[in-house]
């Protein structure tokens, strides 16, 4: 029997990292030690006291069942304080939280809350891949918004034609972004509520990266603009604050009836996070905030050696302190990204991510990963030529 991919599956955008995984595999069989600058995913372990909250909770009876669909009142709860403490948001934990299994499962899964067929959703192009996907599965259709390095990376709404806006539901924005690494301000933010609301459009601002920044300044939350509740949400994940990709636990903040739309989806699809991972998050929500600054200390003598010895070898890099990548131009004329990390891989070993792989205007880009340790780091930098 032939089996024929549903046409939302046969309407996603094609997977360019197929080439880079085989030649990886070849490279690697040639007996090359391979070094990858190439996964978003931290090194860096989990903070042993959420690891040990997790060991004694998933022994406990109550722990072992199915958990309530929204989330454990607890974990809410932690969530509210964290945004009060941080961003200075308040939030009511019983309407204005929401647990995820993982950000990603959040915003995968938002679009089918809210789109219908046709429907236009605004997703940043270059982007995390999940808001096109996600909007595909619903039958909606996404339009790019172009991140410009010339605009800082930042979406230019007047470009958008009228006929478009006028279909259009709902918006992803990510900042700081994946995988840019540009960030936004409160200035922009309120931007986008007037525009939003002018335009009857649900703004999801991913906030994966709030804690992964190496400056003086923090990230502004989206839900700090005017206005913001009424028209947004904003995605949270533990995955990148404490190292907990593996984990999958998240949360959705902001206008409680965005929120329910999100949880009718998924009471309907998924059952909930595991308690014990839950309990395990609020604990690190309330208490481990010295381990986000000892992992941007790390994050920033990582960068400060990538970008000096990229740099010294004649790469454009664009300068941030937020996120753990680095974003650069393509080191070589005439080569597409895609085309450089190949040749970069089968020269040297060394991993990276071809700027398109995360939509056509990462074209001319690629993406350095900052999850390796500094001596591999200074290996790679070597290989290339330093
Ligand atoms: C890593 C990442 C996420 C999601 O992470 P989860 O592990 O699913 O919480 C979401 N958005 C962006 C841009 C990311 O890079």
């Amino acid at each position: 029997m032939k089996f024929e991919f549903s046409e939302r599956l046969n309407k996603l955008p094609v997977y360019l990292f197929a080439e880079i995984d085989k030649l990886k595999a070849q490279v690697k069989a040639r007996g090359v030690d391979i070094i990858s600058f190439g996964i978003g995913d931290p090194d860096l372990p989990t903070p042993k006291a959420i690891v040990d909250i997790l060991k004694k909770e998933s022994g406990i009876n109550i722990n072992q069942k199915y958990p309530s669909y929204e989330g454990l009142l607890k974990f809410r709860e932690s969530v509210a304080n964290w945004y009060d403490k941080k961003f200075d948001v308040s939030l009511d934990p019983e309407t204005e939280v929401l647990s995820l299994i993982g950000s990603k499962e959040g915003i995968g899964h938002l679009p089918l809350a809210f789109i219908n067929p046709g429907d236009v959703v605004l997703a940043p192009d270059p982007g995390y891949p999940v808001y096109k996907a996600g909007t595909i599965f619903a039958g909606g259709v996404p339009y790019t918004m172009p991140l410009m390095e010339d605009n800082d990376f930042l979406p230019d709404f007047s470009d958008i034609p009228a006929d478009v806006l006028k279909k259009a539901k709902l918006m992803f924005l990510n900042y700081p972004n994946n995988p840019t690494s540009a960030r936004a301000d409160r200035h922009f933010f309120n931007e986008t509520c007037k525009f939003a609301k002018e335009n009857d459009i649900i703004v999801a601002h991913d906030f994966a990266y709030s804690e992964v920044y190496t400056g003086e300044r923090g990230n502004d939350s989206f839900l700090n603009a005017h206005g913001a509740k009424d028209i947004g949400i904003e995605f949270h994940s533990l995955s990148k604050t404490f190292n907990m990709t593996g984990f999958r636990i998240g949360f959705a903040v902001g206008n409680k009836d965005i929120l329910k739309g999100l949880g009718a989806v998924k009471t309907n699809l998924d059952s909930g996070v595991f308690q014990a991972i839950q309990l395990a998050g609020a604990y690190g929500l309330d208490n481990e905030l010295d381990t986000i600054r000892d992992n941007n200390i790390i994050y920033r003598k990582r960068r400060e050696i990538l970008v000096a010895g990229l740099e010294e070898l004649g790469y454009e890099v664009y300068k941030s302190d937020a996120t753990f990548y680095v974003w650069a131009h393509v080191p070589r004329i005439g080569m597409t990204s895609k085309e450089f990390a190949i040749s970069l891989l089968n020269e040297t070993g060394i991993i990276i991510t071809p700027g398109s792989g995360f939509g056509d205007y990462g074209e001319g880009y690629v993406r350095f990963s900052l999850t390796i340790n500094e001596d591999r780091i200074r290996e790679a930098l070597v290989r290339m030529g330093l």
